[in-house]
């Protein structure tokens, strides 16, 4: 069971999706107030958006918001008439080649919050790119103009309007952002990649009843679902690891039943390891013996308790099964050399040989040792089975470490 991965679930931005399809579909047969709703929709769900990404400090949705409710008014402003109009006609080409490539830059700039200096400066080139095209829009001038009917010409495909530049260069930005998404499976990069797709919607069918706001619509229910998630994974995540970190692993057993098994995992002399190496080693070992934890089988699921522990969940009462999966565990990290970077060796090299030290300089022999119970009767709650299977982790300690110890019924 994979757990190191993040929640980048795509069951529910492709829901958003395919709702948004079928408000399109129906949106014809909808009362006149219902329809008024709409047109207001993607602003109030903008601003609710944009509140909570402020809160969550995270840069890229306010991009997002900014640029989708932008555009979405230069839709309204300018494209209710026919393209042939000159000021519809910029808009729409500038529209086009401007949203699904500003979208790309911010998901591309890495986040570091909404009010630092990388953060202003792109508020502000949103802010300038706003003016000039609306700038350019009023004035339409006539080379502009001429560009836009010519290599921009809009309808080049039957069905579409953006025209074949916008459209291979937006193709090109969705290709991108799902490789980003692929390199960083989280729910922000997920986010990004989906809002992307709703706004070039849009732009691409332009000419289909309450498209724009329907699929700007979508788009800042994307940024308020990945603004959510992503708060939800820096509560319950460890940062360090990974994994999942204790307030999820008591929430787990609270709702739990009666029958399961938990197991505390404790890395062997980690203190000297500490002394030995440096604590940001430390912290690399500690990430892969995590990583390597988390593949536990038998159904086990593992989060890291506090420090260098770690806690085993088995949805069963079988002591016996989950020890065999736990000793599998035990004995591929004792058999496995950890390769680090020796801090303190590569501090003392000279800057010559500092290249060189990129390279693993070092194995180490890492292990670690488990106490394993099960929930019987006698136990009132979840605390007192970990504190038998933490009893049994202090035998396995003490006979000898590396080895599992399953405390008696
Ligand atoms: P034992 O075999 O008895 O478990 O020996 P130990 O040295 O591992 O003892 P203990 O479990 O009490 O040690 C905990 C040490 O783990 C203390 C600290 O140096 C280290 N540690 C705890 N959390 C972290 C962390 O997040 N990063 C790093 N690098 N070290 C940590
Ligand atoms: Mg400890
Ligand atoms: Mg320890």
């Amino acid at each position: 069971m994979e757990q190191r991965i993040e929640n980048s679930n795509i069951a529910l931005p492709l829901v958003v999706l395919l709702a948004a399809c079928a408000a399109l579909y129906w949106y014809p047969s909808l009362s006149v107030d219902l329809q008024a709703i709409f047109v207001w929709l993607p602003y109030a769900l903008g601003a609710v958006a944009i509140s909570l990404s402020w809160m969550f400090n995270r840069r890229q949705l306010v991009v997002v918001v900014l640029v989708c409710c932008f555009s979405y008014w230069l839709i309204h402003r300018f494209l209710q008439q026919p393209l042939s109009q000159p000021d519809a006609l910029l808009c729409f080409t500038l529209v086009s080649l401007l949203v699904p490539f500003n979208l790309l830059l911010n998901q591309a700039i890495s986040e570091n919050g909404v009010k630092t200096l990388r953060a202003k400066v792109m508020y502000g080139v949103v802010a300038l790119q706003g003016l000039a095209l609306y700038l350019i829009v009023m004035t339409h001038p006539q080379a502009l103009l001429e560009l836009a009917q010519n290599a921009f010409a809009p309808r080049p495909i039957e069905g579409l309007i953006i025209s074949l530049y916008a459209l291979a260069a937006a193709g090109l930005w969705m290709a991108i952002s799902f490789v980003l998404f692929l390199l960083k499976p989280n729910s922000m990069s997920m986010g990004l990649f989906f809002s992307l797709l709703a706004a070039i919607a849009p732009l691409a069918f332009l000419d289909r009843e309450a498209i724009s706001s329907v699929f700007f619509s979508a788009s800042m229910l994307l940024v308020l679902i990945s603004g959510m998630r992503t708060s939800h994974e820096l509560a319950y995540r460890d940062e360090l690891t990974g994994l999942l970190g204790r307030r999820m692993l008591f929430e787990k057993l609270s709702g739990i039943g009666r029958q399961y098994t938990v197991a505390m995992v404790d890395i062997d002399h980690f203190k000297s390891f500490n002394d030995t190496y440096g604590h940001d080693v430390g912290d690399d070992v500690l990430a892969m013996v995590a990583s390597r934890l988390a593949t536990v089988g038998g159904g086990g699921q593992v989060f890291r308790y506090g420090g260098e522990e770690f806690t085993a969940l088995f949805k069963t009462d079988d002591i016996e099964h989950a020890r065999e999966h736990l000793d599998a565990i035990r004995q591929e990290i004792a058999d496995t050399p950890f390769a680090i970077r020796d801090k303190k060796k590569r501090d003392k090299q000279s800057a010559k040989d500092r290249k060189d030290s990129n390279k693993p300089s070092n194995t180490v022999q890492i292990t670690v040792s488990i106490g394993v119970a099960t929930k019987t009767a006698k136990h009132d709650d979840p605390e007192e089975v970990i504190k038998d299977a933490d009893k049994a982790l202090y035998k396995a300690k003490e006979g000898g470490r590396n080895q599992v110890v399953a405390a008696r019924k």
